[in-house]
């Protein structure tokens, strides 16, 4: 298996790379937060309490979401591997992961981190509350998703460069371009399906 992190602050291009590499690598993409979102859409008892962390730009609790991505790895059985977006989020998020992927003989072997400015992420995410329908794609929002980027998931890319495992690429060239810079870094690692 070959399993990779694509980080960044909200607004970094984390979901639309996600989505150019998936068929090219075969791998499967784990979304935390439109898992998040299905369970909002379903009204289950998880999505009405992630709702109101969702809508105040906070992050929701651990638990929850490490209990998600569990169910959601047991799920996919057959991967290739997987491209993690959005997730982990804390240390103890990326602590969880470990575990779980350790436990089917696996692990981590790459986090590509996308380097946005902070003006232009609050740009980018305006612009796509034009169209997303997402209640936390606004100005405020920003503000407050910034803040919990800032304070408790920024620590989680030291966390895998002390294991050697962190890349820092410019998210700011038009996709194409970031695309083709995250398919070289991965073909270090990974050769793409036919
Ligand atoms: P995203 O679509 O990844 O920007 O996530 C939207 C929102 O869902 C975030 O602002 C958080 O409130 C929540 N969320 C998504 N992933 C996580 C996670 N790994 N840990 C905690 N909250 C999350």
């Amino acid at each position: 298996m070959f399993n990779l992190v694509l980080f960044g602050p909200p607004g970094s291009g984390k979901g639309t790379q996600s989505a150019n590499l998936l068929h090219t690598y075969g791998l499967k993409h784990i979304s935390t937060g439109d898992l998040l979102r299905e369970e909002i859409a379903g009204l289950t008892p998880m999505g009405v309490e992630a709702q109101k962390y969702i809508d105040q730009g906070l992050l929701v609790p651990d638990e929850v979401v490490i209990s998600m991505i569990s169910s959601k790895i047991d799920e996919i059985a057959d991967a290739r591997g997987f491209i993690f977006d959005g997730f982990p989020r804390t240390t103890a998020q990326a602590e969880a992961l470990d575990n779980l992927l350790e436990f089917k003989n696996t692990q981590i072997h790459m986090v590509i981190s996308l380097d946005v400015p902070v003006e232009e992420l609050a740009r980018r995410i305006v612009e796509r509350g034009a169209t997303s329908g997402r209640t936390d794609d606004t100005a405020e929002g920003v503000i407050k998703r910034m803040e919990e980027y800032n304070n408790k998931t920024a620590p989680v890319a030291a966390y895998y460069d002390q294991q050697g495992k962190l890349t820092v690429i410019n998210g700011t060239l038009p996709i194409d371009d970031v695309t083709q810079t995250l398919t070289r870094q991965i073909d270090k690692h990974l050769l793409p399906v036919a």
